[in-house]
């Protein structure tokens, strides 16, 4: 497999907050691998709270980490001069949750879509209007929508903007940050059939981010699953949606709508609030909602160990010895 576009190692992220009137520190992202290589789709899948957006937001040089490197093409991005962040900002395209924030009300929409296409030298006012009309067209949407402005439109045609201005510039990466999730259940479906076709017809590398585990489904092929800011599953996308190994991913699934309707019901299902990762349960962080803790659970935080769907997952339960422990 060709090196990686976008890679990360032991990324970590802490806040120092105030928390009962005293200053403390909060792990939103603690000891995240990753590697994207071209044309991939990345899943990471977890619930609100997970440290998702955390990551997204370093991974798009949005937020420091307090640990850990992101690269782009290999270079750490802590590294990059000027020129190479330009580079980064034209190849890695962000599409935010929320259309109505994301998109200035007071520009036209080809206006909003020509912006990253400023730090390309050289284009002249033709060929930003003809790349600007070509992809309104690919979003579904018309060239003489450029002249109107987004409170024109329906949140779904505004999301279809948002991925419009993402993929302007010719990046070799979308980060998707819950891209469908204020969208109604048949805008979703047009919008998620958009995007696939965009990434088929232009080879591009996704992260997509998203609480749906049916969702990351549809779009990955590689999945981590996240809890409490640590990833406690990783593997295909197949794998982790037919055959998962841990209980919280398990949990997940029975959230999700059911992506085969003859499918047997999950067998595991959701239990509690996600606790405050202010203050985070010792041992394996899952086990204060797991349906199968052992003694060993609420002391011993279980290590990523190779699951027999061909990924990996932290649970004492894929240790044959973990029950025996106290
Ligand atoms: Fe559940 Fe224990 Fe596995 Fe954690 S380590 S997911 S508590 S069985």
């Amino acid at each position: 497999m060709s090196d990686p576009i976008l890679s990360a190692e032991g990324l970590t992220r802490i806040f120092r907050v105030r928390h009962k009137e005293r200053m403390q520190d909060l792990h939103a992202v603690a000891g995240v691998d990753l590697a994207l290589h071209a044309g991939q789709t990345l899943g990471i899948v977890g619930e609100s709270g997970c440290g998702k957006t955390t990551l997204n937001r370093m991974l798009l040089m949005l937020d420091q980490p307090s640990a850990g490197t992101v690269r782009f093409r290999g270079r750490p991005c802590n590294t990059l001069d000027a020129a190479g962040k330009r580079a980064f900002r034209r190849a890695v395209q962000p599409v935010f949750q929320n259309p109505f924030s994301s998109l200035d009300p007071r520009m036209r929409v080809g206006r909003i879509i020509a912006e990253p296409l400023s730090t390309i030298p050289g284009l002249s006012r033709a060929e930003i209007d003809s790349r600007v009309a070509e992809v309104l067209e690919a979003v579904g949407l018309r060239a003489t929508d450029a002249r109107r402005f987004p409170n024109e439109f329906s949140g779904g045609q505004r999301q279809r903007i948002a991925i419009a201005r993402a993929i302007a510039s010719r990046p070799e990466v979308l980060m998707l940050d819950e891209p469908v999730s204020s969208q109604d259940i048949s805008i979703r479906a047009q919008i998620l059939n958009i995007l696939k076709d965009l990434q088929e017809e232009n080879g591009l590398a996704c992260v997509f981010i998203s609480h749906d585990l049916a969702t990351v489904r549809f779009m990955a092929d590689e999945v981590i699953v996240m809890y409490l800011g640590r990833p406690v599953e990783r593997g295909t996308a197949e794998a982790i949606c037919t055959r998962p190994a841990h209980p919280y991913t398990k949990a997940l699934l029975a959230a999700a709508l059911p992506p085969d309707p003859d499918a047997a019901p999950p067998e595991l299902p959701p239990q509690g609030e996600l606790p405050s990762p202010l203050d985070p349960p010792q041992g394996c962080p899952y086990h204060t909602r797991c349906p199968l803790r052992m003694e060993i659970c609420a002391s011993h935080r279980p290590a990523m160990l190779a699951a027999s769907h061909g990924g990996v997952a932290a649970c004492h339960l894929l240790e044959p010895e973990a029950a025996h422990v106290a």
